[in-house]
């Protein structure tokens, strides 16, 4: 039998593998080697994705020069808890700029009144929603797993710790939409307080307006969780959340959006900002991370005047990549709907062995990204997608004209399965010869 993981015994043989192979070469280091081992990783790291690799993983980013150059690491030491005037700790008077500054950017730029920006995690932004507008024993319809419903939507995640029921939404697997035939019904007999929409996958938009008519029905709160997309919400682009009719939209920052890692709540409503409010603080947080405020309001106040145009290149350069793949001999997902409408493009990878195995052999020749379920795919089925968001790419220059070579690296490494040796100095070569964006 295989040795077990002290970190984890319990992790699938996999994961034990990893970790066994690692703790015999990580024992009894003293600090000096862990220094000299965790700077050694930390540079090898940065390498691969800031320099050498093409990240086209949907949840990723990378910050604008303005945003990193104001991230201060020794200000996430010092607790910050309460509202600026009425701080339980004495002097962080000059931390209070940007606790008001980033949610009322926030708030404008995602076109609501209130921001929640204190919490960590987009999860968590949920978590917070769930406390706010639903007790335990309450329903909430959310999008089923294959369609991209995250983990913090469903029963396994927070809404499970919540001690919420979850049913999934009726869905139109073939239009990558909702069925809204079925909805109205379905929420007359379910009574959610709460229906999530958005989604890990967000290929096209919701009908928002028509999800909030059948919520209005049941006086279900209706929540949009723009975690992948925001960074085009926040650009007038794709849709407006909001404006449709959502009551409350949740989001990650650091996705699309391209901020500091962590979570915003934005609504227009005065009574669901205040028990959101109540839910973050002291509800889910005591102390929390004044520092990653700082690169957000940086993020926000950017995004306010160049989010249309990166917007647009987002999708432009997503409409430009899954034609690329598709004329390279890839099954792109949702051809017969144009393939994409938003940043991200999903590729059938069933032939490869699936989303996870397809995403293990591109990181091999320097192409970064991950598996996602593909809504058609049969329960049980290992998630037959593989996912690619073009955010970072654009952020770092890469345009349209680039997607053909970018294709062209994919189509060696999964479909003539050429040794990634072989491929990755290609990889870096592509990489180097987009300019830095400005
Ligand atoms: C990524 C994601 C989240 C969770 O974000 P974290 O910041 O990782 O907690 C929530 N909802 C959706 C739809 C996501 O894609």
């Amino acid at each position: 039998m295989e040795s077990r993981s002290r970190v984890a015994p319990w992790a699938s043989s996999r994961a034990q593998r990893r970790l066994t192979e690692l703790e015999a070469l990580l024992a009894g280091q003293r600090a000096d080697d862990v220094v000299r081992t965790v700077t050694d990783s930390l540079a090898r790291h940065r390498r691969a994705f800031d320099e050498d690799g093409i990240v086209l993983y949907a949840g990723t980013n990378t910050m604008t020069p303005r945003a990193l150059a104001v991230h201060e690491a020794t200000v996430s030491s010092r607790p910050s808890m309460g509202w600026p005037g009425e701080k339980f700790q004495a002097g962080l008077e000059h931390l209070d700029v940007l606790e008001t500054l980033a949610p009322l950017g926030m708030a404008s730029l995602m076109e609501g009144r209130f921001a929640e920006v204190r919490l960590q995690s987009a999860t968590l932004a949920n978590l917070a929603c769930y406390t706010a507008f639903a007790r335990p024993g309450d329903t909430i319809a959310v999008l089923p797993e294959a369609a991209g419903g995250h983990a913090s939507h469903h029963a396994q995640g927070v809404a499970g710790i919540r001690g919420l029921r979850v049913v999934d939404l009726p869905y139109d697997a073939a239009g990558f939409t909702i069925d809204h035939e079925r909805l109205p019904g379905f929420l007359r007999r379910e009574r959610p307080a709460v229906v999530v929409i958005g989604a890990s996958l967000m290929l096209f938009p919701h009908d928002v307006a028509g999800v909030r008519a059948a919520c209005d029905e049941v006086g279900a709160t209706l929540l949009y969780d723009a975690s992948h997309v925001a960074g085009l919400v926040a650009g007038r682009r794709f849709q407006r959340p909001l404006e449709e009719g959502a009551h409350v939209l949740t989001m990650s920052t650091y996705k699309s959006f391209g901020g500091p890692p962590g979570a915003a709540i934005v609504t227009r409503d005065e009574e669901l900002a205040e028990r959101v409010s109540a839910a973050a603080y002291p509800g889910l947080t005591a102390n929390y991370d004044a520092a990653r405020l700082a690169p957000l309001a940086v993020t926000v106040a950017e995004l306010a005047e160049s989010g249309p145009a990166y917007a647009d290149a987002c999708m432009a350069n997503a409409r430009a990549l899954a034609a690329a793949l598709h004329a390279a001999g890839f099954t792109v997902a949702a051809a017969g709907l144009g393939w994409t409408a938003s940043h991200h493009v999903a590729v059938d990878a069933g032939a490869f062995g699936g989303g996870d195995e397809a995403a293990r052999a591109l990181a091999a020749g320097g192409v970064y990204l991950s598996g996602i379920g593909l809504p058609d795919q049969a329960p049980g089925e290992p998630m037959r997608g593989l996912r690619i968001g073009t955010q970072e790419i654009t952020r770092r220059g890469f345009t349209p004209g680039r997607m053909e070579a970018l294709a062209e690296l994919m189509r060696r490494l999964l479909l003539d399965k050429e040794d990634p040796a072989a491929v990755l100095p290609d990889t870096t070569a592509l990489r180097r010869s987009v300019p830095a964006a400005p």
